[in-house]
């Protein structure tokens, strides 16, 4: 009798285990499977989004600055001029690299660098729109803008630190005869040919005695905002100012074949020749862009030299088609190492 109840609670015993086990089971059946699968798929789905560069493609960081607005539109731009030009090109804007600070700088010296081949220490400056803080405001321009008043306060200080403003021919004959240039030299270059540059930037460089270079890009002269061939006329009688070819449109020259690359620079260097009367045989990228079809084009069109977007002021004969360039804000001229 006493095995007999033994046994019964031991059957008891089991049938509440059972009970517990099965309870367990089903929990996680009806609770935890789900919940698992939910996240199974969600991994499978969120990876191959990851691979998929349409959905990947909508994951684009967004512009912090205008900077980086401005550099965003630009290869925009750049696609758009692809294509052959229209009569008259569109205007655009110019993207920049980001602000560099050069190391401090003082008499441009002749280097021996072997691997550069001859070199001198030259900052070249670049700015776009030279015009009141408050007009850039009103026309939207003041990435792309050093205001009129310290842009003067810059010429004023290279003016009053004995630095020599110099063309670009000269820089380049320079590096090409290797010869020395004026203690502390320096270029300043005015991209794009707006009207500011006749409006603002002229009556400075006049008045402090700086000697300036116009990258111009033809096709866009006399266009709205842009200079008029009038004033660029009477700019190119200063022996103060130098005119270099920008192309006809504005273009970004590694987008191009030979042929479209040819017609941007022969154009922009015909229409120079037919209104400033003087053919220069320097260059400037649009955009920076650069390839070596465009370096072979140009050596072809018998240019000497060319300038860059990318920063640094060691110019050598070894990329004389590539010279660099300090783009310059609204600081001191001392806090790009002047
Ligand atoms: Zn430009």
């Amino acid at each position: 009798m006493k095995k007999r109840k033994k046994i019964i609670k031991k059957e008891k015993n089991n049938t509440t285990g059972h009970r517990i086990f099965l309870t367990v089971v089903l929990t996680i059946a009806v609770v935890v499977l789900p919940v698992s699968a939910i996240e199974f798929f969600y991994v499978i789905l969120t990876n191959s989004a990851k691979k998929n560069p349409r959905v990947s493609s909508k994951i684009i960081q967004p512009c912090l600055d205008k900077d980086c607005f401005a550099s965003k539109s630009g290869e925009l731009l750049t696609s758009k001029f692809l294509s052959l030009p229209s009569f008259f090109p569109h205007p655009s804007e110019t993207p920049f690299s980001p602000l560099f600070v050069p190391s401090p700088t003082s008499t441009p010296v002749s280097s021996s660098q072997a691997s550069y081949g001859y070199c001198l220490n030259v900052p070249v400056l670049f700015y776009h729109h030279v015009q009141p803080y408050s007009l850039a405001k009103t026309k939207g321009q003041t990435a792309l803008s050093v205001d009129s008043d310290t842009f003067d306060n810059q010429m004023e200080y290279l003016a009053s630190n004995g630095y020599s403003t110099i063309t670009a021919e000269k820089l380049i004959t320079a590096l090409l005869t290797k010869t020395s240039l004026p203690p502390k030299s320096v270029l300043v270059t005015l991209d794009d040919g707006y009207k500011d540059a006749y409006e603002y930037a002229y009556p400075i460089f006049k008045k402090n005695n700086i000697v300036a270079n116009l990258m111009i890009p033809t096709g866009l002269i006399g266009g709205a905002d842009y200079l008029s061939w009038s004033q660029l006329e009477e700019m190119s009688k200063d022996p103060l100012i130098y005119i270099t070819n920008h192309t006809w449109s504005h273009y970004s020259l590694s987008g191009g074949n030979a042929a479209k690359v040819h017609t941007e620079i022969e154009t922009a260097q015909a229409q120079l020749e037919q209104h400033v009367g003087k053919r220069s045989m320097v260059f400037t990228y649009p955009y920076g862009s650069f390839n070596d079809l465009s370096i072979n084009v140009l050596k072809e069109d018998g240019y000497l030299g060319a300038f860059s977007t990318l920063p640094g002021t060691l110019q050598c004969d070894s990329y004389i088609m590539a010279l660099h360039r300090t783009r310059v804000g609204n600081s001191p001229l001392s806090y790009y190492g002047l």
